[in-house]
């Protein structure tokens, strides 16, 4: 039975550093080769998000960019220095599944690297761009020295998520191979898959009040919750691009001058902190709760 009175765990928080013209659903429209040219807005983002959590005393992984953080020095160390986990985005926001395992292993590399010189801190966290993770990217993960992946989303209700074998929305956090887990983006449970509840369109969408109770239920149920946001989301004044299919138009585009908002009121409705701090709490409680072999059934509460 669930006991209303006692305070909720923290949840984790997780901010995928990008700018407004990296994401997928303008790639049809923003083409690669135009990225330098394109008009910068994620330091500025970034970090108007580090001073909203820092107002709510909140803490958060920040999985960054590869290509941000060569531009942006400055930002990924500010973002360091305020006490954060710096985790990876790999380096050039390709869909896993569209790249080789030699491809997926250099831009991986290439970003744990950048960001390891910068911060002069281990980099152990991975998450996908656009959730395109897949079983053979965990080899390579854990061969670089990641402890764990934050790619997963469990639901039916997106075209280019990827998939994991034996992961699904019922076990939000999974120790895929000894020593490396997956973190799954939160969704409410519903069969095996589940309702986005972990960020993006879908946060914009909902009534804030809805949201935050969907976020309550998942906690009091004792699972962990976690949520992402982009720096490009609290930002309504980016460039408009023309030529967008409108499915791709609503996603990016949705409620965005009224997320900043959302979030704020979503920071201060509850306790928040990064992947690697509900990851190691949960692996705590796992190891305390496992009955050693050897101990009788009779002693185990
Ligand atoms: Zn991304």
């Amino acid at each position: 039975m669930l006991n209303q009175t006692r305070p909720l765990p923290p949840a984790a928080m997780s901010v995928d550093v990008e700018d407004w013209f990296q994401v997928e659903n303008l790639k049809a429209v923003v083409p690669r080769a135009s990225w330098e040219t394109r008009e910068s807005r994620v330091e500025r983002n970034t970090m108007r998000i580090l001073e909203l959590l820092e107002e709510h005393g909140a803490r958060s992984t920040f999985f960054i960019l590869g290509w941000v953080a060569e531009r942006h020095p400055g930002l990924v160390r500010s973002i360091a220095t305020a006490g954060h986990e710096i985790a990876s985005h790999g380096f050039g926001h390709d869909l896993v599944y569209t790249l080789t395992e030699a491809e997926f292993r250099a831009d991986v590399g290439r970003c744990k690297q950048v960001l390891e010189d910068l911060t002069g801190q281990r980099v152990t966290g991975y998450r996908a761009p656009c959730f395109s993770i897949t079983d053979w990217a965990i080899t390579v993960l854990q061969e670089l020295g990641f402890e764990y992946d934050s790619s997963l989303f469990p639901t039916v209700a997106h075209d280019r998520y990827g998939r994991l074998s034996g992961v699904g929305a019922g076990r939000p956090i999974l120790e895929l191979r000894p020593g490396f887990h997956e973190v799954s983006i939160s969704c409410l449970p519903l069969g095996k898959r589940g309702i986005p509840w972990g960020g993006g369109g879908y946060f914009r969408l909902m009534p804030s009040a809805a949201w935050r109770a969907g976020v309550r239920h998942i906690l009091q149920t004792g699972a962990p919750y976690m949520f992402y946001i982009h720096p490009w989301e609290i930002d309504p004044g980016q460039p408009r691009v023309a030529g967008l299919a409108a499915t791709s138009r609503f996603r990016h585009y949705v409620n965005l001058g009224r997320s900043e908002e959302r979030f704020r009121t979503l920071l201060s409705t509850f306790q928040w902190t990064s992947v690697r701090t509900v990851l190691d709490a949960w692996r705590r409680e796992v190891a305390s709760t496992a009955a050693p072999a050897h101990e009788p059934a009779s002693l185990r509460p």
